[in-house]
Protein backbone atom coordinates (compact mmCIF):
# COMPACT_ATOMS: atom_id res chain seq x y z
CA UNK A 1 0.00 0.00 0.00
CA UNK A 2 1.27 3.22 -1.09
CA UNK A 3 -0.74 5.70 0.11
CA UNK A 4 -3.62 5.72 3.15
CA UNK A 5 -6.12 9.17 2.96
CA UNK A 6 -9.30 9.68 3.91
CA UNK A 7 -11.02 10.66 1.00
CA UNK A 8 -8.94 10.12 -2.75
CA UNK A 9 -11.41 11.85 -4.33
CA UNK A 10 -10.82 15.63 -2.81
CA UNK A 11 -7.30 15.37 -4.85
CA UNK A 12 -8.84 18.03 -7.51
CA UNK A 13 -9.28 20.53 -4.68
CA UNK A 14 -6.10 19.50 -3.19
CA UNK A 15 -4.29 20.49 -6.30
CA UNK A 16 -5.70 23.43 -7.15
CA UNK A 17 -5.11 24.86 -3.16
CA UNK A 18 -1.14 23.52 -3.54
CA UNK A 19 -0.90 25.92 -7.02
CA UNK A 20 -2.58 28.86 -5.37
CA UNK A 21 -0.04 28.15 -2.07
CA UNK A 22 2.84 27.77 -4.10
CA UNK A 23 2.14 31.61 -5.63
CA UNK A 24 2.72 32.34 -1.74
CA UNK A 25 5.90 30.39 -1.35
CA UNK A 26 8.28 32.24 -3.39
CA UNK A 27 11.47 30.85 -0.89
CA UNK A 28 10.35 26.80 -1.85
CA UNK A 29 10.02 27.81 -5.51
CA UNK A 30 13.32 29.75 -5.50
CA UNK A 31 15.04 26.82 -4.01
CA UNK A 32 13.08 24.46 -7.00
CA UNK A 33 14.70 26.69 -9.62
CA UNK A 34 17.78 26.82 -8.29
CA UNK A 35 18.52 23.32 -7.37
CA UNK A 36 16.72 21.89 -10.89
CA UNK A 37 19.75 21.00 -12.56
CA UNK A 38 21.92 19.63 -10.02
CA UNK A 39 19.20 17.56 -7.55
CA UNK A 40 21.04 17.47 -4.79
CA UNK A 41 18.94 15.33 -2.82
CA UNK A 42 18.82 12.46 -5.44
CA UNK A 43 19.61 9.24 -3.66
CA UNK A 44 17.88 10.39 -0.51
CA UNK A 45 14.43 8.76 1.26
CA UNK A 46 12.88 11.24 3.34
CA UNK A 47 10.51 10.12 5.91
CA UNK A 48 8.19 13.52 7.20
CA UNK A 49 6.34 13.15 9.85
CA UNK A 50 4.67 16.87 9.55
CA UNK A 51 1.16 18.36 9.53
CA UNK A 52 -0.22 17.11 6.20
CA UNK A 53 -1.40 20.86 5.03
CA UNK A 54 -1.67 21.99 2.04
CA UNK A 55 2.13 24.12 2.97
CA UNK A 56 3.75 21.02 3.68
CA UNK A 57 2.38 19.20 0.19
CA UNK A 58 4.09 22.18 -1.11
CA UNK A 59 7.02 21.33 1.23
CA UNK A 60 6.84 17.80 -0.33
CA UNK A 61 6.67 18.80 -3.94
CA UNK A 62 9.89 21.05 -3.54
CA UNK A 63 12.05 18.21 -2.07
CA UNK A 64 10.94 15.18 -4.71
CA UNK A 65 12.08 18.47 -7.40
CA UNK A 66 15.43 18.24 -5.93
CA UNK A 67 15.70 14.67 -6.67
CA UNK A 68 14.23 12.63 -2.81
CA UNK A 69 12.14 10.34 -2.77
CA UNK A 70 9.21 11.29 0.46
CA UNK A 71 7.07 9.78 2.26
CA UNK A 72 4.82 11.25 4.34
CA UNK A 73 2.75 10.97 7.68
CA UNK A 74 1.43 14.00 9.74
CA UNK A 75 2.67 14.61 13.33
CA UNK A 76 -0.57 15.62 14.72
CA UNK A 77 -4.40 13.53 14.96
CA UNK A 78 -5.76 16.32 13.95
CA UNK A 79 -3.88 18.39 11.44
CA UNK A 80 -4.41 16.70 8.49
CA UNK A 81 -5.96 18.09 5.71
CA UNK A 82 -7.53 15.38 3.54
CA UNK A 83 -7.30 17.74 0.15
CA UNK A 84 -4.25 17.92 0.68
CA UNK A 85 -3.14 14.73 1.99
CA UNK A 86 -5.57 13.23 -1.10
CA UNK A 87 -3.72 15.35 -3.90
CA UNK A 88 -0.13 13.71 -2.92
CA UNK A 89 -1.33 10.68 -3.31
CA UNK A 90 -2.63 11.11 -6.12
CA UNK A 91 0.80 12.81 -7.33
CA UNK A 92 1.78 8.63 -6.58
CA UNK A 93 3.80 10.14 -3.09
CA UNK A 94 3.39 7.63 -0.31
CA UNK A 95 1.17 9.34 2.44
CA UNK A 96 -0.54 8.40 4.99
CA UNK A 97 -2.36 10.88 6.69
CA UNK A 98 -6.13 11.78 7.70
CA UNK A 99 -7.56 14.39 9.84
CA UNK A 100 -8.89 12.69 13.44
CA UNK A 101 -6.69 9.79 13.95
CA UNK A 102 -6.68 7.56 16.46
CA UNK A 103 -3.66 6.86 18.80
CA UNK A 104 -3.54 3.56 16.97
CA UNK A 105 -4.00 4.64 13.91
CA UNK A 106 -1.15 7.70 14.03
CA UNK A 107 1.64 5.37 15.42
CA UNK A 108 0.68 3.14 12.09
CA UNK A 109 0.50 6.19 10.00
CA UNK A 110 4.16 6.86 11.49
CA UNK A 111 5.70 3.36 10.97
CA UNK A 112 4.27 3.01 7.21
CA UNK A 113 6.72 5.86 5.73
CA UNK A 114 9.46 4.18 7.55
CA UNK A 115 9.79 1.35 4.23
CA UNK A 116 7.18 3.09 2.12
CA UNK A 117 10.84 3.85 -0.99
CA UNK A 118 10.37 2.23 -3.92
CA UNK A 119 11.38 -1.70 -3.66
CA UNK A 120 10.56 -1.47 -0.12
CA UNK A 121 13.97 0.21 1.08
CA UNK A 122 13.89 2.05 4.12
CA UNK A 123 14.31 5.85 4.66
CA UNK A 124 17.94 7.37 4.67
CA UNK A 125 16.63 10.96 5.91
CA UNK A 126 14.19 12.16 8.92
CA UNK A 127 11.90 15.42 8.43
CA UNK A 128 10.79 15.90 11.87
CA UNK A 129 8.10 18.03 13.92
CA UNK A 130 7.88 17.61 17.48
CA UNK A 131 10.76 14.89 17.14
CA UNK A 132 7.79 11.87 17.27
CA UNK A 133 9.81 10.00 14.55
CA UNK A 134 13.43 10.11 15.50
CA UNK A 135 12.19 8.67 19.01
CA UNK A 136 10.19 5.85 17.16
CA UNK A 137 13.02 5.04 15.23
CA UNK A 138 15.91 5.45 18.19
CA UNK A 139 13.96 3.86 20.38
CA UNK A 140 11.94 0.81 18.36
CA UNK A 141 13.24 0.52 14.93
CA UNK A 142 16.79 0.85 15.58
CA UNK A 143 17.85 -0.81 12.69
CA UNK A 144 17.49 1.84 11.00
CA UNK A 145 20.26 4.34 12.34
CA UNK A 146 22.54 3.37 10.56
CA UNK A 147 21.45 4.20 7.34
CA UNK A 148 20.37 7.39 7.90
CA UNK A 149 22.12 10.18 7.56
CA UNK A 150 20.41 13.11 10.12
CA UNK A 151 17.61 15.06 10.37
CA UNK A 152 15.98 18.31 10.29
CA UNK A 153 13.65 19.12 13.48
CA UNK A 154 11.50 21.68 12.81
CA UNK A 155 9.68 22.90 16.08
CA UNK A 156 10.44 24.16 19.76
CA UNK A 157 9.67 21.22 22.03
CA UNK A 158 11.17 19.10 19.32
CA UNK A 159 14.61 21.23 19.33
CA UNK A 160 14.46 21.15 23.19
CA UNK A 161 14.17 17.07 23.11
CA UNK A 162 17.28 16.93 20.83
CA UNK A 163 19.50 19.32 23.22
CA UNK A 164 18.41 16.69 26.21
CA UNK A 165 19.08 13.84 24.54
CA UNK A 166 21.75 14.75 23.17
CA UNK A 167 23.74 15.75 26.79
CA UNK A 168 22.12 12.60 27.65
CA UNK A 169 24.54 10.92 25.18
CA UNK A 170 21.07 9.59 23.91
CA UNK A 171 20.94 11.40 20.51
CA UNK A 172 22.06 8.89 17.91
CA UNK A 173 21.96 10.96 14.62
CA UNK A 174 23.60 14.50 13.43
CA UNK A 175 20.48 17.27 14.07
CA UNK A 176 19.82 20.82 12.25
CA UNK A 177 17.96 22.66 14.52
CA UNK A 178 15.57 23.99 11.92
CA UNK A 179 12.97 26.31 14.60
CA UNK A 180 15.98 28.49 15.91
CA UNK A 181 16.67 29.90 12.33
CA UNK A 182 15.73 33.64 12.82
CA UNK A 183 13.67 32.95 9.65
CA UNK A 184 11.61 30.08 11.15
CA UNK A 185 11.17 31.11 15.03
CA UNK A 186 11.30 34.66 14.51
CA UNK A 187 8.89 34.48 12.00
CA UNK A 188 6.50 31.60 12.03
CA UNK A 189 6.09 31.06 15.52
CA UNK A 190 5.47 34.79 15.89
CA UNK A 191 3.99 36.10 12.62
CA UNK A 192 2.41 33.01 12.03
CA UNK A 193 0.37 32.37 15.35
CA UNK A 194 -0.35 36.21 15.08
CA UNK A 195 -3.01 35.06 12.09
CA UNK A 196 -3.45 31.42 12.68
CA UNK A 197 -4.70 31.31 16.40
CA UNK A 198 -7.53 33.68 16.37
CA UNK A 199 -8.60 31.86 13.33
CA UNK A 200 -8.82 28.84 15.05
CA UNK A 201 -10.86 30.25 17.63
CA UNK A 202 -13.22 32.44 15.46
CA UNK A 203 -13.61 28.83 13.66
CA UNK A 204 -14.11 27.36 16.93
CA UNK A 205 -16.17 29.58 18.70
CA UNK A 206 -17.21 32.18 16.84
CA UNK A 207 -16.65 34.54 20.46
CA UNK A 208 -16.25 37.85 20.45
CA UNK A 209 -13.04 38.65 21.49
CA UNK A 210 -13.05 42.27 22.69
CA UNK A 211 -13.56 43.30 26.41
CA UNK A 212 -12.70 39.27 27.41
CA UNK A 213 -9.69 38.63 29.71
CA UNK A 214 -7.38 35.92 27.77
CA UNK A 215 -5.00 34.62 29.35
CA UNK A 216 -1.82 33.24 27.41
CA UNK A 217 0.92 31.21 29.09
CA UNK A 218 4.23 31.57 27.67
CA UNK A 219 5.23 34.75 26.11
CA UNK A 220 8.13 33.14 23.89
CA UNK A 221 8.02 33.56 20.09
CA UNK A 222 4.15 31.56 19.65
CA UNK A 223 2.92 34.01 22.79
CA UNK A 224 4.12 36.92 21.85
CA UNK A 225 2.07 36.49 18.50
CA UNK A 226 -1.41 35.06 20.14
CA UNK A 227 -0.84 37.47 22.72
CA UNK A 228 -0.35 40.44 20.04
CA UNK A 229 -2.90 39.53 18.07
CA UNK A 230 -5.60 39.02 21.15
CA UNK A 231 -4.95 42.46 21.97
CA UNK A 232 -5.52 43.82 18.63
CA UNK A 233 -9.06 42.46 18.88
CA UNK A 234 -9.22 44.26 22.22
CA UNK A 235 -9.08 41.54 24.54
CA UNK A 236 -7.56 41.68 27.87
CA UNK A 237 -4.62 40.02 27.75
CA UNK A 238 -3.00 38.70 30.88
CA UNK A 239 0.99 36.53 30.39
CA UNK A 240 2.12 33.61 32.69
CA UNK A 241 5.73 32.87 32.88
CA UNK A 242 8.62 31.10 34.13
CA UNK A 243 11.33 32.64 32.68
CA UNK A 244 12.00 36.34 33.74
CA UNK A 245 13.41 38.05 30.86
CA UNK A 246 9.72 37.09 28.85
CA UNK A 247 7.89 38.34 31.85
CA UNK A 248 10.10 41.25 31.85
CA UNK A 249 9.74 41.79 28.42
CA UNK A 250 5.30 41.25 28.58
CA UNK A 251 5.57 43.62 31.52
CA UNK A 252 6.83 46.57 29.53
CA UNK A 253 4.85 45.32 26.51
CA UNK A 254 2.20 46.45 28.39
CA UNK A 255 0.65 43.46 29.54
CA UNK A 256 -0.45 42.24 33.20
CA UNK A 257 1.88 38.91 34.58
CA UNK A 258 0.28 36.92 37.01
CA UNK A 259 0.36 32.97 37.81
CA UNK A 260 -2.23 30.88 36.72
CA UNK A 261 -3.60 30.44 40.28
CA UNK A 262 -4.00 33.78 40.46
CA UNK A 263 -6.00 34.49 37.34
CA UNK A 264 -8.00 31.42 36.50
CA UNK A 265 -10.85 32.25 38.28
CA UNK A 266 -10.92 35.60 35.99
CA UNK A 267 -9.64 33.85 32.34
CA UNK A 268 -12.93 33.93 29.93
CA UNK A 269 -10.02 32.22 27.27
CA UNK A 270 -7.06 30.35 27.85
CA UNK A 271 -4.13 30.02 25.44
CA UNK A 272 -0.92 27.69 26.30
CA UNK A 273 2.14 28.81 24.34
CA UNK A 274 4.83 27.09 26.43
CA UNK A 275 5.47 23.15 24.97
CA UNK A 276 5.71 22.23 28.27
CA UNK A 277 3.05 20.54 30.35
CA UNK A 278 0.27 20.97 33.25
CA UNK A 279 0.07 24.45 32.50
CA UNK A 280 -3.55 23.90 33.04
CA UNK A 281 -4.81 21.48 35.39
CA UNK A 282 -7.64 20.52 37.27
CA UNK A 283 -6.90 22.95 40.42
CA UNK A 284 -7.34 25.80 37.67
CA UNK A 285 -10.26 24.03 35.31
CA UNK A 286 -12.65 23.87 39.02
CA UNK A 287 -12.01 27.88 39.30
CA UNK A 288 -13.06 28.81 35.61
CA UNK A 289 -15.82 30.94 34.92
CA UNK A 290 -18.56 29.63 33.17
CA UNK A 291 -18.18 28.17 29.74
CA UNK A 292 -14.43 29.01 29.80
CA UNK A 293 -12.38 27.98 26.49
CA UNK A 294 -9.34 26.02 26.63
CA UNK A 295 -7.01 26.72 23.31
CA UNK A 296 -3.96 25.13 23.00
CA UNK A 297 -1.80 26.65 20.73
CA UNK A 298 1.69 25.10 21.76
CA UNK A 299 2.59 21.50 21.67
CA UNK A 300 1.32 18.70 23.19
CA UNK A 301 -2.32 17.68 24.27
CA UNK A 302 -1.21 18.00 28.44
CA UNK A 303 -0.13 21.13 28.21
CA UNK A 304 -3.80 21.40 29.46
CA UNK A 305 -4.45 18.51 31.22
CA UNK A 306 -7.58 17.53 28.98
CA UNK A 307 -6.96 14.00 30.73
CA UNK A 308 -8.04 15.98 34.15
CA UNK A 309 -11.42 16.63 32.68
CA UNK A 310 -12.03 13.64 31.05
CA UNK A 311 -11.70 11.49 34.04
CA UNK A 312 -13.35 14.72 36.32
CA UNK A 313 -16.28 15.92 34.14
CA UNK A 314 -19.80 14.75 34.85
CA UNK A 315 -20.17 14.74 30.86
CA UNK A 316 -18.89 15.83 27.85
CA UNK A 317 -20.95 17.40 25.24
CA UNK A 318 -19.40 17.50 21.34
CA UNK A 319 -20.72 20.85 19.74
CA UNK A 320 -19.20 19.98 16.41
CA UNK A 321 -15.72 18.23 15.35
CA UNK A 322 -13.00 19.82 17.46
CA UNK A 323 -14.98 21.42 20.21
CA UNK A 324 -16.21 19.94 22.98
CA UNK A 325 -17.98 21.19 26.43
CA UNK A 326 -17.49 19.52 29.67
CA UNK A 327 -19.61 20.16 32.62
CA UNK A 328 -17.97 20.29 35.53
CA UNK A 329 -19.16 18.86 39.37
CA UNK A 330 -19.98 22.55 40.06
CA UNK A 331 -22.32 22.88 36.96
CA UNK A 332 -20.02 24.72 35.02
CA UNK A 333 -18.83 24.41 31.56
CA UNK A 334 -15.64 24.68 30.01
CA UNK A 335 -15.10 24.15 26.05
CA UNK A 336 -11.74 22.01 24.60
CA UNK A 337 -10.57 23.33 21.42
CA UNK A 338 -9.25 20.37 19.11
CA UNK A 339 -9.01 18.75 22.35
CA UNK A 340 -6.06 19.92 23.74
CA UNK A 341 -4.05 19.27 20.47
CA UNK A 342 -2.13 22.34 19.01
CA UNK A 343 -5.95 24.76 17.97
CA UNK A 344 -4.47 26.76 14.80
CA UNK A 345 -3.88 23.42 13.04
CA UNK A 346 -6.91 21.56 14.72
CA UNK A 347 -9.88 23.97 13.95
CA UNK A 348 -8.52 26.08 11.96
CA UNK A 349 -5.52 25.08 8.66
CA UNK A 350 -2.36 26.32 10.64
CA UNK A 351 0.03 28.70 9.36
CA UNK A 352 -0.28 30.78 6.24
CA UNK A 353 1.53 30.00 3.00
CA UNK A 354 4.16 32.71 2.74
CA UNK A 355 4.93 32.34 6.56
CA UNK A 356 5.75 28.37 6.08
CA UNK A 357 7.51 28.97 3.20
CA UNK A 358 10.55 30.70 5.14
CA UNK A 359 10.50 27.82 7.49
CA UNK A 360 10.67 25.01 4.95
CA UNK A 361 13.11 26.51 2.65
CA UNK A 362 15.09 26.15 5.91
CA UNK A 363 14.27 22.71 5.78
CA UNK A 364 15.20 22.09 2.35
CA UNK A 365 18.57 23.62 2.82
CA UNK A 366 18.64 21.59 6.14
CA UNK A 367 18.73 18.10 4.38
CA UNK A 368 20.63 19.34 0.97
CA UNK A 369 23.55 20.50 3.42
CA UNK A 370 22.88 16.60 5.40
CA UNK A 371 22.47 14.81 2.66
CA UNK A 372 25.59 16.14 0.18
CA UNK A 373 28.03 17.03 3.29
CA UNK A 374 27.56 14.47 5.65
CA UNK A 375 31.09 14.46 7.23
CA UNK A 376 30.45 18.45 8.07
CA UNK A 377 27.57 16.56 10.78
CA UNK A 378 28.88 14.55 13.07
CA UNK A 379 26.63 13.70 15.96
CA UNK A 380 24.80 16.54 17.78
CA UNK A 381 21.92 19.36 17.39
CA UNK A 382 23.95 21.75 14.95
CA UNK A 383 22.48 24.98 13.39
CA UNK A 384 21.96 26.11 9.84
CA UNK A 385 24.50 29.17 9.20
CA UNK A 386 23.98 32.38 9.11
CA UNK A 387 24.28 33.08 5.25
CA UNK A 388 21.27 30.73 4.90
CA UNK A 389 18.96 32.52 7.11
CA UNK A 390 19.94 35.42 5.31
CA UNK A 391 19.28 33.70 1.87
CA UNK A 392 16.28 32.61 2.95
CA UNK A 393 14.81 36.05 3.76
CA UNK A 394 16.10 37.26 0.91
CA UNK A 395 13.96 34.52 -1.15
CA UNK A 396 10.87 36.20 0.08
CA UNK A 397 11.12 39.98 0.02
CA UNK A 398 10.81 40.38 -4.03
CA UNK A 399 6.94 38.76 -3.50
CA UNK A 400 6.49 41.87 -0.83
CA UNK A 401 7.96 44.03 -3.30
CA UNK A 402 10.99 45.28 -0.63
CA UNK A 403 13.65 47.47 -1.69
CA UNK A 404 16.71 46.55 0.10
CA UNK A 405 19.70 48.68 0.29
CA UNK A 406 23.32 47.26 -0.56
CA UNK A 407 26.01 48.09 1.52
CA UNK A 408 28.17 50.52 -0.33
CA UNK A 409 32.71 49.24 -0.16
CA UNK A 410 32.92 52.28 2.17
CA UNK A 411 30.39 51.70 4.57
CA UNK A 412 31.38 47.77 3.80
CA UNK A 413 34.61 48.61 5.28
CA UNK A 414 33.81 50.91 7.85
CA UNK A 415 31.38 48.41 9.25
CA UNK A 416 33.93 44.97 8.67
CA UNK A 417 30.96 43.75 7.28
CA UNK A 418 30.99 42.00 4.10
CA UNK A 419 28.93 43.87 0.97
CA UNK A 420 26.73 40.50 0.90
CA UNK A 421 26.77 39.59 4.58
CA UNK A 422 26.65 38.03 6.68
CA UNK A 423 25.32 41.43 8.59
CA UNK A 424 25.41 40.30 12.19
CA UNK A 425 26.96 37.05 14.12
CA UNK A 426 25.91 34.03 14.67
CA UNK A 427 24.70 34.86 18.03
CA UNK A 428 22.57 38.14 17.63
CA UNK A 429 19.13 37.99 18.54
CA UNK A 430 16.50 39.99 16.19
N1 LIG B 1 4.12 17.63 16.90
C1 LIG B 1 3.47 18.78 17.52
C2 LIG B 1 4.20 20.04 17.17
C3 LIG B 1 3.49 21.28 17.52
S1 LIG B 1 4.29 22.74 17.07
C4 LIG B 1 2.04 18.82 17.02
O1 LIG B 1 1.84 18.95 15.82
O2 LIG B 1 1.13 18.74 17.80
C5 LIG B 1 3.32 23.19 15.69
C6 LIG B 1 4.09 23.22 14.42
O3 LIG B 1 3.14 23.35 13.36
C7 LIG B 1 5.01 24.43 14.27
O4 LIG B 1 6.33 24.01 14.27
C8 LIG B 1 4.63 25.05 12.95
O5 LIG B 1 5.74 25.32 12.13
C9 LIG B 1 3.76 24.00 12.31
N2 LIG B 1 2.73 24.53 11.42
C10 LIG B 1 1.95 25.62 11.59
N3 LIG B 1 1.18 25.83 10.52
C11 LIG B 1 1.47 24.85 9.64
C12 LIG B 1 1.01 24.55 8.33
N4 LIG B 1 0.11 25.31 7.71
N5 LIG B 1 1.53 23.46 7.73
C13 LIG B 1 2.46 22.69 8.35
N6 LIG B 1 2.93 22.94 9.56
C14 LIG B 1 2.45 24.01 10.21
Amino acid sequence: MTFKVADISLADFGRKEIELAENEMPGLMFLRKKYAATQPLAGSRIAGNMSMTIQTAVLIETLVALGAEVAWSSCNHLSTQDHAAAAIAAAGIPVFAWKNETEEEFIWCIEQTLTAFADGKPLNMILDDGSDLINMIQDRYPQYLSGIRGLTENTTCGAHHLYRMCREGKLKLPAINVNDSVTKSKFDNYYGCRESLVDGIKRATDVMLAGKVVVVAGYGEVGKGSAEALRAYGARVVVTEVDPINALQAAMQGYEVTTMEEVASRGNIFVTATGSRDIITGKHFVEMPEDAIICNNGAFDYEADVAWLKANATSVDNIKPQVDRYTMPSGRHILVLAEGRIANLGCATGHPSFVMSCSFSNHVLGQVALWTTPEKFPIGVHMLPKEIDEEVARAHLPHLNVKLTTLTETQSNYLGIPVNGPYKPPHYRY
